[in-house]
């Protein structure tokens, strides 16, 4: 294929060859929805907010930290504890203020807020992602991963691995923010809460092993020749 005109063949094309591609990603998926479905919401939510814009690795032993701290990852418990206790234990994410500051934030929502979950199952996306950026800290990818992962709603979470793809492979323009990236995916695909998780992994893959930032590997690309920058 070749030009940069994104079509609806095409995108699936892009999702096939990169199932095709990664398939032990496939399996890491798996395991990670299995990991959620024994997990509760609110902790969901918390292992989202630690891992923004920070490694697997520093993501976990942050939410170790955290656990070690309170116990079960409640609501209840982040109140009790206070802000520089957590601030201490969620530290190897990064950005340690902040986020603490998000999970009270979060922690005082859901307290408040006893019927939440119930409210964002029964409201579709969009209405369910104003509801969850209400609370401050929680931001476009935060409520698109959960809505999308847990509650299985028909959304596009963006990293910078997908927007650094998406801008080189010719889906969207380059320097596009996240709302256009995400808008462009769901004209292009179907609405399939599955199939849309998966390409959002397999794409977070693609970006950490072949299509990095610095130094691309196109030469081993699966994707080269449906890409409008190859190196
Ligand atoms: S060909 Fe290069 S720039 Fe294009 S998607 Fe593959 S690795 Fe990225």
């Amino acid at each position: 294929m070749t030009g940069c005109n994104w079509d609806q063949e095409r995108a699936m094309e892009l999702y096939r060859r990169l199932v095709r591609a990664y398939s032990p990603s496939a399996e890491e998926f798996v395991a990670w929805k299995l990991r959620l479905e024994q997990s509760s919401p609110f902790e969901i939510l918390v292992g989202i907010v630690l891992s923004q814009n920070t490694s697997d690795k520093n993501a976990f032993a942050a939410m170790e930290r955290l656990r070690k701290l309170l116990g079960d990852v409640t609501p209840e418990a982040i109140l009790r504890v206070g802000t520089s206790a957590l601030e201490e234990a969620v530290r190897p994410a990064g950005m340690h203020r902040q986020r603490a500051r998000t999970l009270v934030a979060l922690a005082k929502f859901v307290y408040q807020h006893r019927g939440w979950l119930e409210e964002l199952r029964s409201i579709d996306v969009e209405e369910a992602r104003r509801y969850l950026m209400r609370i401050p800290g929680i931001g476009p990818k935060t409520a698109d991963v959960f809505l999308l992962m847990y509650l299985g709603k028909a959304t596009f979470p963006v990293d910078t691995h997908i927007a650094r793809i998406s801008a080189r492979l010719g889906i969207v323009r380059k320097g596009a923010r996240y709302e256009e990236i995400r808008s462009r995916y769901l004209e292009l695909l179907p609405r399939d809460p599955e199939l849309l998780a998966r390409l959002h992994v397999l794409l977070i893959t693609h970006g950490r092993r072949v299509c990095r930032a610095r130094n691309p590997r196109c030469n081993e690309c699966p994707l080269r020749d449906l890409c409008c920058s190859p190196a």
